[in-house]
């Protein structure tokens, strides 16, 4: 298939929406509807001439919403949809053309992940209303991950609760994971090779991928788990719970707060999630902003050096996210922290020449890369690749 494809991320009160035309040089109209269902919705965007415009939404939900979207992309019809959804469980190990099926599979996977999969859903009701005869297609932040092996996905917790409760470790960010490994491999032309992605942005996580194929990854049951985000602390104690309950008399949503939006480089700073900010406090001596990069790295470091253990050599390092694309000094502290890996970095480019662009920052050795992410572009491979198939 050889056409444009509207990718949307539908969250509870926002959608996301892109049109990626087939050739990969040619703009985009894209844009964010958001503070839906609040009486003061709004879309704001970027037309065909590359100007920015925001538009008054009122009272629109989700199809309202979509409806004005389908309005600014200004006579291009998109012969496809891919739908961005967060959790496709155990069932989808690649993107699905959506029926009645399917929808109802990612139902069954909303328990897994209560805040993300119903307003995915949503999003995907509108859309099957407004676009009736259009394709759509899923394509899941999990699949990516469903090649770890059971070594690696399993939690050491007794059976019956993986058995009949999936309780195990699936990962997220695997089509922002998938994007970059595969352009690494593209750009180096090691292809088949063994590589660490690290995707860092106010969410993050690393990845060990081989041959194509995720081998390990740092979230696990949720997006809480592995290293350091913005306002998600990572992996904590799990006896953490406990203790906060019992000793301070904590509820169990008041501790899933804290841990999701209180915690990570918002509560070590005390100050912000924001890393631009971080960086220019820490530049001025505050102390909270120094722990909370230094922590970050760390734990970056630390998650890469075990997640190098799914992985039979390492050919390379690959950093992106709003972090790893743009900040040199976060890049710098992770691989110093790992010289048992033999990463030399050049200074010169990842300091000053690269600046968010695509490129490799290393002075030889194994390969370090920036890749900046481009999950819209992805969703909108993999559906054109499951449609094709599905004409076959
Ligand atoms: P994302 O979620 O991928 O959009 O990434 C958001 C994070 O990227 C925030 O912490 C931003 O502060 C950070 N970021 C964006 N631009 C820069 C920059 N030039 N330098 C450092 N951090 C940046």
């Amino acid at each position: 298939m050889n056409a444009s494809v509207l990718v949307i991320n539908c969250g509870s009160s926002s959608i996301k929406y892109a049109l990626v035309p087939s050739e990969p040089d040619q703009p985009r109209l894209a844009g964010l509807a958001e503070r839906l269902g609040s009486g003061d919705a709004r879309l704001k965007g970027i037309d065909s001439r590359g100007d920015a415009f925001t538009q008054a939404l009122g009272e629109a939900d989700h199809t309202h919403a979509l409806a004005a979207i389908l309005d600014r992309l200004e006579g291009n019809r998109p012969s496809a949809v891919g739908h961005r959804i967060v959790h496709g469980g155990e069932r989808f190990t690649r993107a699905a053309l959506i029926d009645d099926d399917v929808v109802a599979a990612i139902e069954r996977t909303s328990a897994l992940a209560p805040l993300h999969n119903p307003a995915n859903l949503a999003g995907l009701a509108a859309t099957r209303r407004l676009f009736p005869d259009l394709p759509q297609v899923a394509v899941f932040d999990t699949a990516f991950h469903q090649s770890l092996p059971e070594r690696a996905y399993r939690y050491a917790l007794p059976e019956p609760l993986y058995r009949d409760h999936g309780i195990r470790r699936y990962g997220f960010h695997g089509t922002s994971h998938a994007y970059v490994s595969r352009r690494a491999e593209a750009l180096s032309g090691l292809e088949g090779g063994a590589w660490l992605t690290a995707h860092l942005g106010n969410g993050c996580s690393t990845c060990a991928v081989w041959r194509g194929r995720s081998l390990d990854t740092s979230m696990g049951l949720t997006p809480l788990e592995g290293v350091a985000m913005g306002t998600r602390s990572g992996d904590v104690d799990p006896g953490l719970h406990a203790h906060l309950a019992r000793q301070l008399g904590w509820s169990l949503e008041r501790i899933d707060e804290v841990l999701n939006r209180d915690s990570g480089l918002l509560g070590l700073s005390g100050l912000t999630n924001d890393m631009r900010e971080l960086e220019a406090a820490e530049a001025t001596g505050h102390a909270g902003a120094t722990l909370a990069i230094e922590v970050f790295c760390y734990r970056i470091a630390k998650s890469l050096a075990a997640l190098s253990c799914a992985l039979p050599r390492l050919d390379g390092l690959v950093f992106t996210g709003g972090i790893g694309e743009n900040s040199a000094r976060v890049r710098e502290k992770v691989v110093l922290l790992l010289p048992h890996f033999g990463l030399q970095l050049n200074r010169t480019v990842n300091g000053e020449t690269i600046r968010g662009r695509e490129g490799r920052i290393d002075a030889g050795g194994r390969h370090l890369w920036v890749i900046p992410t481009d999950e819209e572009g992805q969703i909108a491979t993999e559906t054109r690749q499951r449609l094709d198939e599905a004409n076959a």
